[in-house]
Formats: structure tokens, sequence, C-alpha cells
């Protein structure tokens, strides 16, 4: 029997402490019977996130490094290493230990089992911030409501994928990346294991508000139309609100003879009208963004060094 050979992707940023600890507990956690590459993708640190992968790569030579010329963000660096992978199985997981190498074995014997894609979801754990906790709980109700999927509250790219699925991810066009909910949309036999997140090994979340909000309207925008329909029946509702006012008004003028009086109430319909004009322009800019975005066609990544040989590539 020929010998699997199991691809683990790693996007690190600013992750020096965290690989020298994580990289053997991999490599101690794989099955003997299984041949494997690990590529660490430095996704342009300012620490000495490049160093720490060279150096363990003095005692393993399976240990591998693309370096990025900027930093182009967690998606992005997953993408450049599912690009390089070469196994018949990738798994990708965070540099920071909080995707725990012990669950490795129970992904591929998923796997092996039969399933294409073997993905974790994580447990709700007090230890995650309250706020975090609460944002993606909403985030992927909302997500699920908009788009038909199913994204599972608390899945995290922390997941195993058949070379098959990679080639399919490979072959979607699309530059802008929201991976969870492109996997979840293309179908396949799908396994859930469930984990319970580890601390961060060092350092704080590299996920800033303002990176995970990104991913956020990324992921809702790219993959439904429902906020520009919302936007139709929102402006339907207080058109048909407005008519409903003026025919109000028109009544109290003709057969009433009052006069109606009453800056406040114009002031707030002004508001609020004024608000939900923005919200829906801004609704619409993010699709026109998106359409521009795309079609740029720039690289999604930049690689500027590599320890990979893949000329056939
Ligand atoms: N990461 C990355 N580029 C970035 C931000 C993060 O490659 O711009 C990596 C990071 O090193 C880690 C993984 O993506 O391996 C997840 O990031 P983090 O642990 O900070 O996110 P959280 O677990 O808080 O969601
Ligand atoms: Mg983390």
């Amino acid at each position: 029997m020929t010998k699997h050979k199991i691809s683990i992707v790693i996007p690190a940023y600013n992750e020096q402490s965290s690989l020298p600890v994580l990289l053997p507990r991999i490599v101690e956690v794989i099955p003997p019977s299984c041949d494997y590459e690990i590529i660490v993708v430095d996704d342009g640190s300012r620490d000495n996130t490049a160093e720490a992968v060279l150096t363990a790569r003095h005692h393993n030579t399976r240990i591998h490094l693309i370096s990025l010329s900027r930093n182009f963000g967690h998606q992005y660096a997953l993408k450049a290493g599912l690009d390089m992978a070469t196994g018949d199985c990738v798994i990708t997981m965070d540099a920071d230990l909080q995707h725990p190498p012990h669950l490795l074995p129970e992904l591929i014997q998923g796997w092996q089992n039969g399933y294409d894609i073997v993905y974790t979801v994580r447990r709700e754990n007090k230890q995650t911030p309250f706020l975090k906790r609460l944002s993606s709980r909403l985030y992927y109700r909302l997500f699920n409501f908009l788009t038909g999927l199913h994204l599972t509250s608390g899945s995290a790219d922390f997941r195993l994928l058949d070379k098959r699925v990679v080639a399919e991810i490979k072959k979607l066009p699309e530059r802008m990346l929201f991976l969870r909910g492109m996997i979840s949309w293309m179908g396949f036999r799908q396994l859930a294991v469930p984990y319970t997140p580890a601390d961060r090994y060092a350092g704080k979340s590299r996920y800033t508000w303002r990176k995970m909000f990104s991913l956020a309207l990324t992921g809702a925008t790219s993959f439904s139309l429902k906020p520009l329909r919302l936007a139709v029946y929102m402006g339907l509702t207080v058109a048909f609100l407005g008519c409903l006012l003026t025919a109000y008004v028109l009544y109290m003028r003709l057969f009433n003879g009052s006069v109606i009086s009453g800056w406040a109430s114009t002031l707030c319909v002004i508001l609020i009208l004024g608000g939900v004009q923005l919200l829906m322009m801004g609704i619409i800019g993010e699709y026109i963004g998106m359409i521009f975005m795309e079609a740029k066609r720039r690289p999604q990544y930049i690689i500027s060094h590599t320890t990979l040989d893949r000329t056939d590539k």
C-alpha cells in the first residue's frame, strides 16, 4: 500500500514563540503510516517567525516555509498554503496552539473513513472573551440567514480537506476569500469534530476587530444578494408608511381643518430616512467594491521566497 501524504498548512503572523512548541507536537502525533509535509506560511511577520521555521527545518526537512511579501491576511496565507500543498489531504490549523495538535489523528481517521472534509467545531469555552463569543454566534446566525448555508457557530479554519476539495477551491475564480463559506458551499461528504480550544500560547489575538469586521463583510456580501434585497424591502416599507402619512395629513387638512404642527416629528423622519439611505448606499457600495476588487484580478498574495520547490506548478 502506498503511504498517504498529509500536508499541514499553518498561517503565521508574528508567531516566533509558538512555532517552536507547535511544530514538534505536530510531528509527534502524525501516524507513522503516513508521509507528511508541514508548510508554515509567514504572513509578513515583523518578528522572527521565518527564522523559527528555518531553525526547525534544520532538524526536519519536511518542514517548509513560504514567506509572503507583506501581511496579506489569514485567509490569503491559508490560500497560499493550499495552493502549494501536494498532500493527499491538507490540514489547515492556526499557529497559536489554540487548535490542539492531538486532534490531528482523529481528523485523519475521519478522512480515511471516507469523508472529504473533516471540519472542527469549537466548543463554547468560558475563556473565550464574552464579546467574541457573542459576536461570533450572532454573525453565524446572520450569515446563515443571508446565504441559506449552514455554517456552524464556532467553526474555524481548522480542518482537513481531501485533495479533490483543494483542487476545487483552486478552481474558484474569486479573489476575495471567505474560505469557511466557500468550503461549506462546496458540499462533498463532511464530518464535524468538536474540540475545546486551548488558550493562545503567546501574545494576543492577531485578529483585530477591524480585520474581523472586514472578514465578516466579505463573507456576507460574497455569498448573498439578500442585503440588497433588504434595501428594496426597506425602501418599499418606508415609502408605504410615507403614503399612509400623506393620506392622513390630507384627511386632517381637508376634513378636520386643523393645522398639523410639529417640527420634531419631521426631524425624526428626516433623520431616520437619512440613516437608512446612507446604510443602503453603504451596502450597495460594498458590492461595487467587491466587483471592483474582483475586476482588477490581482493575485491573492505574493510569495517573496519559499523553501518549497514546486517548479511543476
Ligand atoms: N494570522 C495570519 N495573518 C493575519 C492574522 C492572523 O496569518 O493577518 C494567523 C495567526 O498567526 C494565527 C491564525 O492566523 O495562526 C489565527 O489568528 P489568531 O489566533 O490571532 O486569531 P483568533 O484565534 O484570535 O481568531
Ligand atoms: Mg488564535
